[in-house]
């Protein structure tokens, strides 16, 4: 019996499979481009790899048709029928204040997704419409969703409340939701596992750093503050996304600039984070780092800026958690760049938290430790794996109903 977890974007679909004994993944791919001229596919099992250039996939469904396809398929396949699939796991990004842990999907949590269309507009639509999909292909499955943000549902009112007059929380819910909850719960208990000790016993600051970046303090296992908010815009500078900036500045480009909402919306999103800041055409951090080696005085200025943010979140954590015991890297910067790690690192060695360079340097790949022998804080580097931890979660809630 397998589990398949379905990661639907606005043109892409990420797919792993499981089988349920061993947990690890047997298939895996990605399709990209859907809806556009020419897809691509990719898929990978233990029979090799294939790619697919110039496919011809109009929708979600076509193309959760083909990962069934695929994998049922007699040459590339690793399974006889689809109906070995007892399981299908989705990724959805936002589930508002309701969902609180990965559930059963029916009709009731199908209209919260929806709810939630307006909060998450680029991720929220594709995911449900991955969901259907899925049901009307794998109608014998029982389908999960888990939640993004569900892993934040127990931050506490002093930190996911805005100081904005109370009726906009209690009527719009506009409040901190945080998101890559997924992610950062999977290092957290990895990190637990890695250090001996119960999660419950632990006040660890989990840095997941790739193209979108947040930061959570984690105590005794429950998210208690995140940067991320009402939207993946807020906290760290990211790819693209500017993170955290004075609200007045929308305000002062709207009366100086007439810029419009769609506009504010494109200069935040698409326009700022790395790219904006080192000018110098590039989101895409190993770049960056490449051209600071150069000299190039953009680049510098956006792994300063960067850098000081994540130590001064980090600060902020420690502090707001009482204490610290763990900080955790991941995600393709936090994971691949000593750099980045080091630099966020560096001058803290009063608060016990001192980066060996040879094991910050080592290569990757797996868990490591990278704490300079005598820190007190240990420092870890853990690869994230969203798909397994929603795997897990999945087969959680279904164990016995299946
Ligand atoms: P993700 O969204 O987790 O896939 O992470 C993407 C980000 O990780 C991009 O900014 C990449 O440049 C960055 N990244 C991947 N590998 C490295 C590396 N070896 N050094 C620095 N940054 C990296």
């Amino acid at each position: 019996m397998y589990i398949l977890v379905i990661n639907v974007g606005s043109s892409s679909v990420k797919f792993t499979l499981y089988s349920r004994e061993h947990m690890r993944p047997t298939a895996n791919g990605q399709i990209d481009r859907i809806g556009l001229e020419a897809a691509t596919v990719h898929y990978r099992s233990g029979k090799g790899e294939r790619i697919f250039p110039g496919a011809d996939i109009a929708d979600i469904n076509d193309g959760v048709n083909l990962i069934s396809e695929l994998l049922t398929d007699p040459q590339a396949g690793v399974i006889a029928s689809e109906h070995e699939i007892t399981v299908v796991g989705h990724r959805v990004v936002h589930g508002g204040e309701k969902m609180k842990a990965a559930v059963l999907i029916d009709e009731e949590v199908k209209s919260t997704i929806r709810a939630c269309f307006d909060l998450a507009p680029l991720h929220n639509p594709a995911n449900l419409k991955g969901i259907e999909a899925s049901e009307e292909r794998f109608p014998r499955a029982l389908q999960v969703a888990v939640f993004d943000t569900a892993f934040h549902s127990t931050l506490p009112d002093n930190a996911y409340l805005y100081a904005l007059p109370h009726e906009l929380y209690e009527t719009d819910k506009i409040r901190r939701y945080g998101f890559h909850g997924t992610s950062h719960c999977y290092v957290s208990r990895r990190a637990a596992e890695t250090l001996g000790r119960p999660l419950r016993d632990l006040k660890i600051v989990t840095c997941h750093l790739g193209n979108g970046c947040s930061i959570t303090a984690v105590d005794g296992g429950r998210s208690v503050d995140t940067t991320m908010g009402f939207t993946p815009l807020e906290g760290l500078p990211m790819g693209t996304r500017c993170g955290d900036i004075d609200p007045a500045i929308l305000l002062y480009l709207m009366r100086q600039r007439d810029l419009s909402v769609d506009q504010l919306e494109t200069l935040l999103n698409q326009e700022s984070g790395f790219l904006g800041l080192g000018g110098i055409g590039t989101s895409d951090m190993r770049d960056i780092e490449a051209a600071m080696l150069e000299g190039d005085p953009g680049a510098r200025r956006v792994i300063d800026v960067f850098a000081y943010r994540i130590k001064k979140f980090i600060g902020a954590y420690a502090f707001a958690m009482g204490g610290l015991d763990s900080v955790v890297f991941t995600a393709g910067i936090g994971e691949n760049s000593p750099l980045i790690r080091e630099r966020v690192c560096a001058g803290l060695e009063d608060y016990g938290i001192v980066v060996d360079e040879d094991r910050n340097h080592r290569p990757g790949g797996s868990i490591r430790e990278i704490q300079h022998q005598g820190g007190r804080v240990r420092i870890l580097v853990i690869p994230t794996d969203e798909e397994k931890e929603i795997a897990s979660q999945a087969l959680e809630l279904v164990s016995g109903a299946t």
